[in-house]
């Protein structure tokens, strides 16, 4: 049912900041208190977020319910139907949308920016708003049948973080809805206004309350963490905000998709062509600045092609232009926000502290209006530096000096981390093996982050528990009814 009350809310960032409102149960709900969203390029307010109380929760989450009803009863084919038409219409408004994410989170639009983060939205929600989720029999003779059923959870409450707020929203949602849930989703507050237009827009498709998203702070996320109402959490961030949902979820024994922090291992194998394998690696490690859960974040080049290594890097560097995300010919922005800003610098001063040598970068701009830091290289560091055993989530890579396979294999797999890691060789099939040794959710060979909608993504150790994409994602949105006749 079409969402016909809500009226459009976008942003500019020219003119007078525009208030932005929750959307509860299919309608706009503006609270009294609004917080100013910043531009990280230039400062200026890109639109007023809405700050959510626990009343608004309270309401979404009753909405979500109710609309729970029904929409468990729409068929496959209608779900199926509705996901293809989200598809269709985040296509229609991909440029506004990438816009509004460029001022709000301060990627560029072009490269792989903006525009890049809403068609992977759309790529994914086509995907998996189709998958299919078959009755499997398990049995079936004289002794008699046995069929596994994958049934909706009911409430799904979703909760993001600032680095693709789009992108992420929709690997929550999609599977969420495809399944028959219905989601209450908190973005976060450094990036709300993409998320709530792009829920706008899903409201014009989908019945009232089968997606409501209510903005505001940390403590509005603990609180779904907690709630009653809430059968499932989704949440993408940090290891430390997990470990607290998965506490607070405990009361109510919530099901839980965690997507958490990495700090992902390359190892650049003696055999390999520096050259060649240069841009994968520079594009591995600084795709959204750095700012991505599955970047490399730590880089083991072998010591007979380490200086060459460095010196393709370091060209690359030199090439890419950084500054307002609105400006097409740059394919960085700054940091997301100030905290991020100054991680970065502190990590990449202590870096140097501790004897590391800046290739390139390596200091902020003086008198910049944004968080602004330039692509830095970091030789000759090691594990027990801050910028190698934690995740930077920025702009700065360490790159670390190896002999020997089975010792750089050990060191690689030596972090409470395990997201994401790859392999860089002439031999694919030998890299194969030793990618086999890492220990992560997803290994690359001679590329690193590339996601896809058909592959299963999730961390182990302190990475995170359960996975998302492909049909093994969308089955962590149901659960199993095993009926035996
Ligand atoms: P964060 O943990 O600080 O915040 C994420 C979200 O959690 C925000 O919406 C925030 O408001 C909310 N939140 C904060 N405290 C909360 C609490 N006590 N209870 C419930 N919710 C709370 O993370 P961030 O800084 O926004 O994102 C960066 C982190 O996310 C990095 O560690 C990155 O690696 C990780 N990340 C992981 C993946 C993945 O798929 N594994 C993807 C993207 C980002």
């Amino acid at each position: 049912m079409p969402l016909k009350n809500v009226a459009t809310q976008s942003a500019t960032g020219q003119g007078a900041a525009i208030k932005f409102s929750h959307i509860i149960g299919g309608r706009k709900v503006t609270p009294e208190v609004h917080e100013p969203v910043i531009n990280p390029a230039t400062g200026e307010v890109v639109g007023l977020m809405p700050v959510g109380t626990v009343d608004d929760l309270d309401a979404a989450v009753k909405a979500a319910r109710e609309a729970f009803v029904l929409w468990r009863l729409v068929s496959d084919t209608g779900r199926q139907s509705a996901c293809s038409k989200i598809a269709a219409k985040l296509n229609d408004h991909a440029e506004e949308l990438a816009r509004l994410l460029t001022l709000e989170q301060g990627k560029p639009l072009g490269g792989l920016g903006s525009r890049w983060e809403i068609g992977g939205a759309q790529a994914w929600t086509a995907y998996s708003g189709a998958l299919d989720i078959p009755i499997k029999t398990i049995q079936d003779n004289n002794e008699g049948r046995v069929e596994l059923h994958r049934k909706p959870i009911g409430v799904v409450g979703s909760i993001t973080p600032w680095n693709f707020p789009v992108l992420i929203a929709s690997w929550h949602i999609i599977p969420a809805i495809r399944a028959g849930n219905t989601v209450v989703i908190k973005p976060s507050p450094n990036t709300p206004l993409s998320t709530i237009r792009f829920v706008q827009l899903l409201n014009e498709i989908l019945p009232p309350g089968v997606v409501n998203v209510v903005a505001g702070d940390n403590a509005l996320g603990a609180a779904m963490a907690s709630h009653r109402g809430i059968d499932k959490m989704v949440f993408t961030g940090s290891i430390a905000t997990g470990k607290k949902i998965m506490a607070s979820a405990a009361e109510t024994l919530k099901k839980l998709t965690l997507e958490l922090g990495g700090n992902d291992a390359g190892i650049v194998l003696p055999d390999a062509n520096p050259s060649q394998i240069a841009e994968g690696l520079f594009w591995g490690a600084f795709i959204n600045n750095g700012q991505t859960c599955a970047a490399l974040k730590r880089l083991y080049v072998h010591d007979s092609i380490y200086d060459e290594v460095c010196g393709e890097l370091v060209k690359l560097a030199n090439t890419v232009s950084i500054g307002d995300g609105l400006d097409e010919k740059n394919v960085l922005g700054p940091i997301q926000n100030e905290m991020q800003f100054r991680k970065i610098c502190e990590l990449v001063e202590d870096a140097r502290v501790h004897g590391g040598r800046i290739l390139t970068g390596g200091t902020a701009p003086e008198n910049s209006k944004g968080y602004f830091y330039p692509v830095t290289l970091v030789a000759d560091v090691n594990h027990g530096i801050r910028l190698v055993d934690e995740e930077q989530f920025g702009p700065a890579l360490p790159i670390i000096r190896y002999h020997d396979i089975d010792e750089v294999i050990a060191r690689a797999n030596d972090n409470q981390n395990g997201l994401g890691g790859s392999i860089w060789s002439s031999n694919v099939e030998e890299a194969r093996k030793l990618a086999l040794r890492l220990e992560c959710g997803t290994a690359w060979v001679n590329k690193h982050g590339a996601i896809q909608p058909n592959a299963p993504f999730g961390g182990i150790k302190n990475s995170g528990i359960g996975v998302e994409f492909g049909e093994e994602g969308l089955f962590e949105n149901t659960n199993i009814q095993v009926v035996i006749s």
